[in-house]
């Protein structure tokens, strides 16, 4: 095994796993570390847009459907909280189709990333919930990307054409330096963007409850939503406005958050810096959300040490959260992501 796979377990790191990360069958591995997992994750749908199970709806990676399911219905019976993580946005099958792309206020499109202003996508993402819902062995399913790439996204002729007249402009004409110079106009554009993100996420926790319904299951599905947290974008608020997700107003939809911390940077601030001391003090929703019921977990790619997890570890106790997700390696389409996000348009 190539990683520290038992210590990461024994520190209750959900690993979300992908076959390639470990060389050894989904029951070899689990009949290795059952006993010092609580919880236990593997991708689902990736950002290739192709999934590990056998969907009816997206490109399948057949190759995996067998241990995908063997793991899933081996944790489960083991008596292991089961997670499983689902690319959302990016999806570069689907954004393929021009017309689902999300563009850059200079017109170039992206060929990643789907445009949230999309209804048609959040209903294909409610029959992948539905999909994975439908396994009982299922019980939470980690949806990444669901808001936009930032601020200065989307100028797609849909947006344009539905937004330009909220704020006196010909869609023709709306360019985000329209926007950014008028304050009303910037946060008419922040509020309307979320809104398309919440009317999203909304579709998808109707399909988990739908399917609690048709699956006999112990507990609902649960979903948990990847919030950004940049500083570049000043954190929580930038959450809200550069992302379109408000952690606050997604404990009213699903409940369960997992922050994504500085996923642009490879370091996370060290203690004592005045960084660290802004990222705690931007994590304090969280007590706020558990009092309310809600569940709140920090996110990091590429945790591939000790040392890294003892970081995310250290902020999650200075800012009163308990539980910790991680992937060993980083997306396969990490840098074009990263490029989008903090590139210049
Ligand atoms: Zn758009």
């Amino acid at each position: 095994m190539k990683q520290n796979f038992r210590e990461f377990f024994m520190q209750k790191l959900l690993v979300l796993i992908r076959p390639e990360d470990i060389d050894a069958s989904a029951k070899e591995f689990i009949s290795t570390y059952a006993s010092y997992m609580t919880e236990a994750g593997i991708v689902a749908k990736d950002p290739s847009g192709y999934t590990l199970y056998p969907s009816k709806y997206a490109p399948v990676e057949e190759q995996h459907n067998a241990f995908f399911e063997e793991w899933i219905n081996l944790t489960d019976s083991l008596g292991i909280h089961t997670a499983v993580g689902m690319d959302f946005y990016t999806d570069r099958w689907f954004a393929k189709d021009p017309k689902y792309q999300t563009v850059a206020p200079n017109g170039v499109p992206m060929e990643h990333q789907i445009c949230p202003n999309r209804p048609e996508f959040w209903e294909y993402g409610v029959e992948i919930v539905k999909e994975l819902g439908r396994y009982p062995a299922i019980h939470e399913i980690l949806v990444f990307g669901t808001g936009f790439i930032r601020d200065h996204f989307c100028f797609c002729e849909r947006c344009k054409r539905e937004f330009a007249p909220l704020v006196n402009q010909e869609p023709d004409k709306l360019t985000y330096g329209y926007l950014t110079e008028n304050p009303e106009y910037h946060e008419k554009w922040h509020e309307w963007r979320s809104e398309k993100v919440y009317q999203g996420i909304i579709m998808l926790q109707k399909a988990a409850e739908e399917v609690n319904r048709e699956v006999e299951r112990e507990k609902p599905l649960r979903l948990t939503i990847e919030v950004l947290l940049d500083p570049e974008t000043g954190l929580i608020k930038g959450a809200r406005n550069e992302y379109g997700y408000d952690p606050l107003k997604l404990l009213e939809i699903t409940k369960s958050v997992m922050i994504n911390l500085f996923p642009w940077s490879p370091l996370l601030p060290t203690p004592g810096s005045k960084e660290y001391d802004d990222l705690i003090e931007a994590l304090y929703f969280a007590t706020e959300f558990k009092r309310r019921g809600g569940t709140v977990a920090l996110f990091r790619w590429g945790v591939s040490s000790l040392d890294h997890l003892h970081e995310l570890k250290q902020i999650g106790k200075d800012a009163g959260i308990e539980r910790f997700i991680g992937t060993l390696g980083y997306p396969t389409d990490y840098s074009i992501r990263r490029e989008s996000a903090v590139g210049n348009y």
